[in-house]
């Protein structure tokens, strides 16, 4: 076999990412053997040397997770649009003209609703890294209003203020719901202001697990439309892996790969990538 082709997903822990089970399942469907998907452990200071590095040693591309994606689009020559406004990357590709980030977690999470946001109302619970791709993109994709709340008011403030929506100290009804939060792999469903979001029709939960997160439990209970964090990975890793390869992503295959490769001795699981 000659060389292969490297991908990785960097962290700081990484061990339990699904990303490297998704990502070898959609190059063994399309028979792309010289290509390997692996864990890269990198703590935070050795980030910034590594990854340079790194294409002199095979590698295409890699994701980026916690806690370094605004590292990553930091040390980027250039950004997609997504990359720019959110200020952070989730996915690096290594090119002739320089390393080039782009954020696949906002069109990730986009994708992954599969029915589209524009002129609906939108509530985003949290503030963190996830919920700024998130705003960002719904944003994007026309809503007609973006709410955020965070458990931390100041923090809703601040990021609202990022991306010209607007920072609630309480809900208000709204059409569709959007957990960024981490209830789900910490704390519980009484920490949100769950039952002040009206009826939402649908519901997005980026956490995830083997069994439903609490959000996600909530919204099957009333009955609202689902797509949970799975789906969301799912979506991201797609775009990644076009951005890498240029070919469409195997979605079945890589849906497939995530939903069976859980760890089925604690639950939800904790997103590394
Ligand atoms: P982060 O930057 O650390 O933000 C965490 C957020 O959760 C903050 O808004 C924090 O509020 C809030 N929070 C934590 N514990 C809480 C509690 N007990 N009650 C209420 N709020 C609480 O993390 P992140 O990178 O945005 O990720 C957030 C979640 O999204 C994680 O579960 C991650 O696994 C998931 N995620 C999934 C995908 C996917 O592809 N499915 C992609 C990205 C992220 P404070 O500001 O008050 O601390």
């Amino acid at each position: 076999m000659g060389a292969r082709v490297l991908t990785a997903v960097a962290g700081w822990p990484v061990s339990h990412s699904r990303s490297p089970a998704m990502h070898n399942a959609a190059f063994a469907a399309l028979g792309m053997d010289d290509w390997l998907y692996t864990r890269l452990p990198l703590p935070p200071d050795l980030f910034a040397e590594s990854v340079p590095a790194l294409p002199a040693s095979g590698y295409r591309g890699i994701n980026v997770t916690i806690p370094h994606k605004e590292a990553a689009f930091t040390l980027a020559e250039s950004a997609s649009d997504a990359a720019a406004a959110i200020g952070a990357a989730n996915t690096l590709t290594f090119r002739d003209d320089g390393i080039a980030a782009d954020n696949t977690d906002a069109h990730g999470f986009l994708n992954a609703l599969d029915e589209p946001l524009s002129g609906r109302s939108v509530l985003v619970l949290g503030a963190g890294g996830a919920a700024r791709a998130v705003v960002w993109a719904a944003r994007e994709a026309g809503a007609r209003e973006v709410l955020v709340w965070n458990r931390t008011y100041e923090r809703a403030r601040l990021l609202a203020a990022d991306f010209a929506v607007e920072a609630v100290a309480r809900p208000r009804p709204v059409e569709v719901l959007v957990n960024t939060t981490a209830v789900g792999l910490t704390g519980a469903a009484d920490d949100l202001p769950l039952s002040e979001t009206g009826d939402p029709e649908l519901v997005a939960d980026l956490v995830y697990g083997d069994f439903d997160p609490p959000v996600s439990a909530w919204a099957r209970a009333r009955g609202a439309r689902l797509t949970d964090g799975r789906e969301v990975l799912v979506r991201q890793g797609a775009l990644s892996f076009a951005r890498w390869t240029g070919q469409d992503a195997p979605v079945t295959q890589m849906r497939e790969a995530v939903r069976s490769c859980g760890d089925a001795s604690f639950a939800p699981v904790r997103f590394r990538g």
